[in-house]
């Protein structure tokens, strides 16, 4: 007899009514001969009723006594669960956190799982009982209450699911499964029936969508099957499966995401030598500040500008953090735009295939609007706007992509290339312990590129549009993009092609960047880019820092940067490729999996 685990969110437990039809789900599959527990979150918007309360008594409340506050909105929810259960004849357990024994590190309010017992559920479970866990909640090792981060409940269920080796994990909340975008801001999104860890990963990164991006990283880690449905529907319609497969390959684009709240951090005047990202960095890590889009441009006069965003909730810290590095520095100036939004485009096809990236620019540009930055992975590509534009743009992209119609009906373009992708690592991990460490599947040296940069780009709508346009018009794969707008309102672009292209590439971006007023196109014939790639690389804020510290102490500058969920890339001088995938295989030896 297997084990289902079943997750209902807030709104699927908002009231008595709902919760007694979650009670009748479970109660259906035990009697259908599974052993069942469920994973419930706080009943409605409560966890944000008791974040506002916490607000009027203090701006600043201690991390532990918001963990101790925050989890009380779950255990509301897993007792009166049990008494629904009970009430309707069957046998039933709650169980906090705590007492399952979901044992977490001592970082308050973001708490990472490092253990799960299975003992007190399974005996639970073999007495008959569907044993109901509080999400989103654990306990250090001196019995301190934790929380896992807003949105947890999922990772706690994906989490149990993968300790007890249960047969699928269902996540029931308000929609009917995961969509080509948030349904509530784009009408026209269509459901997904499938769609893999790696793209759904891109898509609910920075806390933006329908599932919390740590109970993907588990997912994929343990491959635990997940099924996304919607608890309103009577008929147990399929939902959403989440696993190794995209819906299609052939396409390039699954689905488009917007991160609202982010904000744009920007250094100039950093001296471009080797440790300033490394210490940067490690102070961020310091302060537990997970970095999204990085973009450094190398400036006049062996000065650099290093610009990141992170979450707008974040900034704060952030730039107490950066203050503190760019006075050690010295001269560095420090600039931020907080009214900044991140709209992301994703595909596992997007790695494989040309002209891509330009549709996606053009469809801003025809909306008048503006990028600030871009970075690019293989399957993901970012574009930073101003936040009065997000919703235009998310919608612009969306349409622009045919994403409301099936895969097989939208119309075909651009150039394939053969590019393989590499395999999830699903058996990975064979041990339980320290659950959410870090993965790192594998560290590769790509010696094949090149890179061509536009400076000066001035700061209006539709140059990356005509830049990238031409180089697709040319059947040119670009590999990353990298542009971010500096103090003085002007851009750098830089990308990278595969070498054999790049004469060609810069001469067609030096006559695109006249005719829009660009400054000066510089090429290099041949870089060396080192990516580091496994599970858990952006939300471990450890990845970047040791990265740039192995590189710094190989006496290594780095060029450029681009991060995803799944991968860091560095571009290096063509030289020190070698060199550098050395020093970042012994800095990673304790974790390769
Ligand atoms: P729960 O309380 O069940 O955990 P959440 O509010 O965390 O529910 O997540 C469900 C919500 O996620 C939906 O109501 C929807 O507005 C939002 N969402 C964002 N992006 C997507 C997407 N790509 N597909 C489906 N829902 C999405
Ligand atoms: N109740 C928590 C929250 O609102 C956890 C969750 O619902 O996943 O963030
Ligand atoms: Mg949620």
């Amino acid at each position: 007899m297997g084990i289902i685990v079943q997750k209902f969110g807030g709104t699927s437990v908002a009231d008595a009514d709902k919760i007694l039809a979650a009670a009748r789900k479970a109660i259906r599959t035990q009697q259908q001969g599974h052993q069942v527990v469920m994973v419930v979150s706080a009943m409605g918007k409560n966890t944000d009723v008791l974040v506002d309360l916490a607000g009027q008594i203090t701006s600043n409340p201690p991390a532990r006594e918001m963990d101790m506050l925050l989890s009380t909105g779950e255990q509301v929810s897993v007792a009166l669960m049990a008494m629904a259960i009970t009430e309707l004849g069957s046998k039933a357990v709650s169980l906090t956190g705590g007492q399952i024994g979901i044992k977490t590190d001592n970082s308050h309010t973001k708490a990472r799982i490092q253990s799960i017992s299975t003992e007190r559920m399974r005996k639970h479970l073999d007495d008959g009982h569907i044993v109901i866990a509080a999400g989103f909640q654990g306990i250090d090792d001196d019995f301190n209450i934790t929380t896992l981060g807003r949105g947890g409940s999922d990772t706690t269920a994906v989490a149990l699911a993968a300790v007890l080796q249960a047969d699928a994990c269902e996540i029931y909340t308000d929609v009917d499964g995961v969509f080509t975008t948030d349904p509530r801001i784009v009408a026209e999104a269509r459901k997904m029936d499938r769609v893999s860890h790696d793209e759904i990963l891109e898509l609910a990164s920075m806390g933006a969508g329908v599932m919390h991006s740590r109970s993907i990283e588990f997912g994929k880690k343990f491959g635990v099957p997940i099924h996304v449905c919607n608890s309103a529907s009577f008929s147990d319609e399929p939902g959403t499966v989440i696993g190794l497969h995209s819906e299609s390959q052939d396409r390039p684009v699954s689905g488009v995401a917007l991160t609202k709240n982010e904000a744009w951090i920007s250094l100039a005047d950093v001296p471009d030598q080797p440790g300033t990202m490394d210490t940067l960095f490690s102070k961020l890590g310091s302060v537990n500040v997970a970095v999204d889009m990085i973009v450094q441009n190398v400036g006049e006069g062996g000065k650099a500008e290093i610009s990141f965003t992170v979450l707008e909730s974040d900034l704060p810290t952030t730039l107490k953090a950066v203050n503190i590095v760019a006075k050690d520095l010295g001269g560095v100036e420090v600039t931020h735009e907080a009214n900044v939004s991140k709209v992301s485009i994703v595909g596992l096809g997007m790695a494989t295939q040309t002209g891509v990236a330009d549709r996606m620019f053009r469809a801003l540009a025809d909306e008048a609007i503006n990028i600030l930055a871009i970075t690019t992975s293989q399957i993901k590509i970012s574009a930073l706007v101003p936040r009065d534009q997000a919703m235009k743009a998310l919608r612009a992209v969306h349409g622009e992509f045919e994403l409301e119609k099936q895969p097989g009906d939208r119309a075909a373009f651009g150039n394939k290339s053969t590019v393989t992708l590499q395999p999830s690592p699903v058996d990975v991990v064979d041990r339980l312990q320290r659950m959410e460490d870090l993965t790192i599947d594998d560290i590769q040296l790509d010696e094949t590129q090149g890179r061509v940069t536009v400076s000066q780009v001035p700061d209006k709508p539709g140059i990356a549009a005509e830049i990238f346009e031409a180089v697709a018009a040319e059947e040119i794969m670009v590999d990353m993009i990298v542009q971010g707008t500096g103090r003085d309102g002007l851009a750098n672009v830089s990308f990278t092609v595969p070498m054999e292209a790049v004469s060609t590439a810069t001469e067609i971006v030096r006559s695109v960047a006249a005719q829009m007023e660009c400054g000066p196109v510089t090429s290099d014939p041949k870089i060396a880019i080192l990516s580091v790639f496994g599970i858990g690389i952006r939300t471990h804020t450890g990845v970047g820092v040791r990265m740039f510290q192995a590189l710094s102490r190989a006496d290594i500058n780095v060029e450029i940067v681009s991060s995803s969920e799944m991968r860091v890339n560095v571009v290096v001088d063509a030289d020190k490729g070698p060199a550098g995938l050395q020093a970042l295989q012994a800095a990673f030896a304790d974790v390769i999996g």
